[in-house]
């Protein structure tokens, strides 16, 4: 069987190791010159960047991946566990370090909150509880129809709605917990790990703290692209070839299903397609699908979108750690200005990374190379004019109020703006993560990674189930995968 996958993100990178492993034809063909996609590289007057994540969470997704390859102790990346996981600094100028090992955390937040560390151990046990009744429905299988859902296994967690917390938002789910605003703050980021507004996305997604401390957060030595490149070799030991500079125009049908894509006017001829180019994307503008169908597509609403600016910093400063979190003062102003209002927020919740603190090789002696993040939103028809316009002066403003003034020092500058993100990788609407999170049936509507309408296709990456995020796209590309084995073992049953 030839499996033709569009796109060599991180998702597109494990649907090709899943489907050449169980021992078929793969080819991926990638618009841009190199593997990555968001999880892409900059090197420059002597720094090296990722331009996307930085923080690799679910650990044993990685692993498993690995298993399925069989691969040697020199292909695999090496993973740091990163302590403190982050440094938070407040808008009042109090720092919190969020410590790696749990204990270590509560007695910090001890000092710094008296009374809401017991808070925050039955929080950690409530997020926990979350993963535990849903992670096996809604992350690690397809939710591809109705009965597998209904399974009877299933059927206890789904009468627990309750206990998984769907019909309150993450910010009162959160807010049930802590009195310190400040932790309400912290805890309430994590909506943004998807992309979504804590003050609209169901609790559910509080699973993500526990995810965090206790699964653990860490740092891939080299720096995210090494996964990638990691990833991308080990796809071409098991034989799957790589067309990059392929920009696909067009998938091709034939007698009720896909018969392969279209790439420079050319045809390729395939048994199934994995895309891994935005879900949205694919389905309205590579699928030949009625304008109706399309409609529900373009209905899903984005995930926010993100401004990058990659520094090289003269200086090395003894105030932040490797990954730290310069918050807003008014964090529901903060998502009104994002998801409401769908404009560049006003005052930004800043995130600094900086990898040179762990691999000093990243940054010229003396200097440290900064990739800093702010969210944003999606783009639309009215704020694509003005979306980056003063962003760079309200960021360093913010490092300012705490102290950090950079702007002589910075010796480098390259940006990704949201529209860059588009162009380069079709990212529906700029979106970072696809598909936000934001509604309470958001985990329904997301796209299957096997869409019964237009059989031979199949969906992986971040707008696709089970979302965005390194783990997830890596499970997203397990699942579609597993999709084309399973239909292709049917399929030879006649
Ligand atoms: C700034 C930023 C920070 C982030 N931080 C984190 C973090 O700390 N931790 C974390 O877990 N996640 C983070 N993420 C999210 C994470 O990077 C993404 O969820 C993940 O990398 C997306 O992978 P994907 O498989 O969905 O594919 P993508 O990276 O979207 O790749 C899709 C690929 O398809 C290609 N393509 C598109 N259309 C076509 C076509 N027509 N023909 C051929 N090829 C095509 C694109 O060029 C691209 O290479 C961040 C993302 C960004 C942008």
């Amino acid at each position: 069987m030839t499996v033709r996958i569009i796109g060599a993100g991180l998702g597109g990178l494990s649907a090709a190791i899943h489907c050449a492993a169980a021992g078929h034809e793969v080819v991926v063909h990638e618009r841009g010159p190199g593997p990555g996609g968001k999880a892409s590289e900059v090197q420059e007057s002597g720094f090296r960047f990722d331009t996307g994540p930085s923080l690799l969470t679910m650990p044993f997704v990685l692993e498993q991946l690995y298993e399925v390859a069989d691969a040697t102790q020199a292909e695999r990346v090496e993973l740091l566990p990163v302590d403190p996981i982050c440094r938070y600094h407040f808008a009042d100028g109090s720092v919190l370090d969020a410590a790696a090992d749990e204990e270590a955390l509560l007695a910090q937040v001890r000092a710094f909150a008296p009374g809401e560390d017991e808070a925050l151990r039955r929080f950690l046990d409530y997020s926990q509880r979350i993963y535990e009744l849903t992670s096996d429905i809604f992350l690690f299988n397809s939710l591809s129809d109705l009965k597998k859902l209904l399974r009877l296994r299933n059927v206890p967690t789904l009468l627990r709605l309750p206990q998984i917390d769907a019909f309150r938002t993450v910010h009162e789910g959160v807010a049930s917990f802590f009195h310190d605003t400040r932790l309400r703050q912290l805890f309430d980021r994590y909506a943004t790990y998807n992309g979504s507004n804590p003050y609209r996305a169901p609790a559910t997604l509080n699973i993500i703290p526990y995810v965090e401390y206790r699964l653990g957060g860490f740092y891939v030595r080299g720096g995210m692209y090494a996964l990638v490149r990691s990833l991308h070799a080990i796809a071409g030991r098991l034989g799957v070839r790589f067309h990059f500079d392929s920009d696909v125009e067009g998938l091709e049908t034939g007698d009720g299903r896909v018969r392969g894509l279209r790439a420079a006017g050319v045809f390729h001829p395939a048994d199934a397609v994995i895309s891994n180019a935005d879900a949205v994307y694919t389905m309205t503008q590579l699928a030949p699908i009625s304008d109706r169908a399309k409609q529900k597509y373009e209905k899903l609403e984005p995930s926010c979108s993100g401004l990058v600016f990659l520094w090289g910093v003269r200086g090395v400063r003894d105030t932040l750690a490797h990954h730290n979190i310069f918050f807003s003062e008014n964090y529901r102003e903060e998502f009104e200005d994002i998801f409401t209002r769908l404009r560049a927020p006003e005052d930004p919740t800043v995130y600094v990374s900086i990898t040179s603190r762990a691999d000093s090789d990243h940054a010229p002696a003396g200097h440290e190379n900064w990739f800093v993040l702010v969210n944003m939103p999606y783009l639309t028809e009215s704020n694509r004019e003005d979306s980056i316009r003063g962003m760079r002066d309200r960021i360093l403003e913010r490092l300012r109020r705490a102290g950090v003034d950079i702007e002589e020092d910075i010796v480098h500058e390259s940006v990704v703006t949201p529209e860059d993100l588009e162009k380069r990788y079709n990212a529906n609407r700029g979106s970072i993560y696809g598909i936000s999170s934001n509604a309470r049936n958001a985990a329904f509507l997301r796209p299957r990674n096997r869409i019964r309408s237009l059989p031979g296709l199949y969906l992986c990456g971040g707008a696709a189930h089970p979302g965005g995020g390194v783990p997830l796209v890596m499970l997203s590309g397990r699942l579609a995968a597993d999709a084309v084995l399973a239909d292709a073992r049917d399929r030879s049953r006649g």
